[in-house]
C-alpha cells in the first residue's frame, strides 16, 4: 500500500542549497520512495535554540512511499546521518534536517515519531513553501497558507535566490 507524506528539510551550515539538491535525490533514491512534487527554497531565520545561528534554507517535498512510517524515519535519518548532521544542541546548527510531517491521515503521538509533526502547525517555514507547492493542502482540517500567515516567523521567511 502507499501513502503520500509531507517531508520538511533544512539547513544552516556549509553548503546550504546544494544540500538541500542532493538530499532531495537521496531521498528517492529508492523505489519506495517517488517523488511527487517539491516546493520552492526559502531563506529563513532561526527559530529557537542558540542566538546568532545562520540563517536557514527550507523546503517541503512531497512523496508517495511504499516504507511503513517508522521505516521512512529511518531512511530520512539516514539521509540526515548521510549529510553529517550531528545532534549536539537542541535545535542547534545542523547541515540537514530531515523530519516527517504528515504520513497520509496517520496520527501518531510517539516520542520516536509524532505525525502530524507537533510543531508544523505553527512554524511558516515549513507551512508557506508547503502551500507555494501545493495550494489545497491542509493540516488539522486548516489550509496551511492560513496557517502560514498566523506563523510568528513568517516575518522572517523569503524566497532563496541563489547567488544574492
Ligand atoms: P523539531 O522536531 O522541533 O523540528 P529537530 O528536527 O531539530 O526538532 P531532531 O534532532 O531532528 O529534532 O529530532 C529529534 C527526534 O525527534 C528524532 O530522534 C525523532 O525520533 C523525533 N521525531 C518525532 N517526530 C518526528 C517527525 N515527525 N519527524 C522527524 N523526527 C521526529
Ligand atoms: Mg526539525
Ligand atoms: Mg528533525
Amino acid at each position: 500500500m502507499s501513502v503520500r507524506a509531507v517531508l520538511a528539510l533544512g539547513s544552516n551550515l556549509g553548503e546550504r542549497s546544494d544540500t538541500l539538491s542532493h538530499a532531495v535525490a537521496d531521498l528517492v533514491d529508492t523505489p519506495n520512495v517517488r517523488l511527487c512534487a517539491v516546493s520552492p527554497v526559502v531563506q529563513t531565520k532561526s527559530v529557537g535554540g542558540p542566538e546568532n545561528q545562520p540563517d536557514y534554507l527550507n523546503m517541503v517535498i512531497e512523496v508517495e512511499t511504499d516504507l511503513e512510517p517508522y521505516k521512512l524515519l529511518e531512511h530520512c535519518q539516514s539521509v540526515e546521518n548521510k549529510h553529517h548532521r550531528t545532534r549536539e544542541v537542541r535545535w542547534g546548527p545542523r547541515t540537514l534536517d530531515v523530519d516527517i510531517i504528515t504520513y497520509g491521515d496517520l496520527k501518531l503521538d510517539d516520542e520516536a515519531l509524532t505525525v502530524p509533526h507537533p510543531r508544523a502547525h505553527e512554524r511558516a517555514f515549513v507551512l508557506q513553501p508547503w502551500a507555494w507547492m501545493d495550494s489545497h493542502a491542509t493540516l488539522n482540517g486548516v489550509p496551511v497558507g492560513e496557517l502560514a500567515e498566523a506563523a510568528g516567523d513568517l516575518d522572517g521567511l523569503a524566497p532563496f535566490e541563489p547567488g544574492h
